[in-house]
């Protein structure tokens, strides 16, 4: 029985109750005035368990449906305006993948068919990362500098509360960012964030894959397609911590192809762009997966024909042109 029929039938339960607690009432001396409490205590319990329960029930309803609990929650689903935008689910995606790969055959003009996956926020959950390394600075010499009553409440910051970015986990935890205070902290959580978030390390550490993202790309592979993982994580430091993570995870490595950015300080939409066009050049791809909608713009103009998937996880929320080409979007890869 769910929530909803069970809350349903309480409500009838104590509507009887409630009928006989009436008539106990009007019966004087029918029963002793300790019977008659004890019974209204037992009533005004079961009212506010009754009460607790429709509140849960009206939370978990919000999520039954597209939720937008908190403008810059990990949950936001944003979209730019003026894009063709096609839900969809892993199983419609891997008919399409099947269909797209058939059309092109595996070796076409002499190109071998291949997919591209992008890496964080599409096949990794980065959230747990910055989870990993706040809970870090927590614990470091430098926390100890600021007042305890702020450190509290940094404390109470969970994996739910992490946004895009870190100064979107303290606003989702209720910090107020026109306090000095806060943004101090944030500050200086925010320059040890950034040493750590890109060391190639913390990625293997903390990072979680996305259910079902290894299966998906391991049924792309037994398609007989190539696989291409390119991220804008750079090469120079995250590129041994890269190979650590997709082996850590059991994603394909054997005859895939792994490209991350030699200069760090290339646009990640310009880089991605490009690197797309040199691997269009050599393959045929047939499909692409993206978190981030102003990276995945350029791939598909690159490369129309070709499935490309919006994993929605959370992304920038930059601003972006408008696309008429299709893209579909999937919520998860199970
Ligand atoms: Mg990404």
């Amino acid at each position: 029985m769910n929530n909803k029929n069970l809350f349903g039938l309480l409500e009838d339960k104590l509507t009887e109750h409630r009928e006989a607690l009436r008539e106990l009432n009007s019966q004087y001396g029918a029963r002793s005035a300790d019977y008659k409490q004890g019974f209204e205590d037992a009533l005004n319990l079961v009212n506010k368990l009754s009460t607790d329960l429709a509140r849960e029930i009206s939370v978990s309803a919000v999520y039954d449906h597209p939720p937008h609990p908190h403008p810059r929650s990990r949950t936001y689903r944003s979209e730019p305006a003026e894009w063709w935008i096609e839900d969809t689910n892993s199983d419609s995606l891997k008919s399409f993948i099947a269909s797209r790969s058939n059309e092109i055959g595996t070796v076409n003009n002499g190109k071998s068919a291949v997919i591209v996956f992008d890496l964080d926020g599409t096949l990794f959950d980065v959230g747990h990362r910055t989870l990993g390394i706040l809970k870090r600075w927590m614990s470091s010499p430098e926390c100890s500098h600021f007042p305890k009553p702020l450190i509290k409440k940094i404390e109470g910051i969970g994996f739910n509360h992490i946004g895009y970015s870190l100064s979107h986990a303290f606003e989702n935890a209720g910090l107020d960012m026109r306090n000095p205070d806060v943004m101090e902290v944030l500050v200086t959580v925010e320059r040890f964030w950034r040493k750590k978030f890109f060391d190639g390390e913390t990625l293997v550490e903390f990072d979680a894959v996305y259910t079902g993202a290894s299966e998906f790309v391991w049924f792309c592979k037994k398609m007989g397609l190539k696989i291409v993982y390119l991220t804008g994580r750079s090469h120079k430091v995250m590129h041994a911590g890269t190979c650590r993570q997709l082996e850590k995870f059991g994603f394909p490595l054997e005859d895939a192809e792994l490209i991350l950015k030699l200069n760090t300080v290339t646009d990640d939409a310009v880089f991605k762009e490009e690197a797309f066009r040199a691997i269009a050049a050599k393959h045929n791809i047939v499909g692409n997966f993206e978190n981030e909608y102003v990276n995945i713009r350029g791939m598909v103009q690159c490369e129309p024909r070709a499935v490309h998937v919006v994993v929605d996880s959370q992304h920038s929320g930059r601003p972006v042109a408008a696309l008429p080409e299709k893209v579909y979007r999937i919520q998860s890869f199970a």
